[in-house]
């Protein structure tokens, strides 16, 4: 089942703007998330799967300031949070389609 990621969402109260994009440093990141301009950037020319657990990466992040106020604050606990949800939506056959999302990269 394709599920296409839509080019924004909700995350506790607010509205984050999803794009691919390189991000920053480059090297081995696959996404990575903006609080100020509320933005998540996904790197495009990466496997779906890998992109896919970028994504939900950011979204443990995001839920872990919004709602648990930093509670967790070690990428030790974040990846693999991500990792398991990734891998429990995966087995079910879900795959997440990043076409519909505005490639940044290109501009
Ligand atoms: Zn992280």
């Amino acid at each position: 089942m394709k599920i296409k990621i839509p080019s924004f969402l909700k995350i506790g109260g607010h509205d984050f703007r999803v794009v691919l994009d390189d991000t920053s440093d480059g090297f081995g990141r696959r996404a990575e998330i903006d609080y100020k301009r509320l933005e998540i950037r996904i790197v495009p020319n990466k496997h779906h799967s890998v992109k896919s657990q970028g994504l939900i990466h950011e979204l443990v992040h995001a839920i872990n300031l919004i709602y648990l106020n930093r509670q967790i604050d070690t990428e030790n606990i974040i990846e693999p949070l991500a990792e398991g949800i990734w891998q429990f939506l995966e087995q079910l056959g879900i795959e997440f389609n990043f076409d519909e999302l505005t490639d940044e990269s290109k501009q």
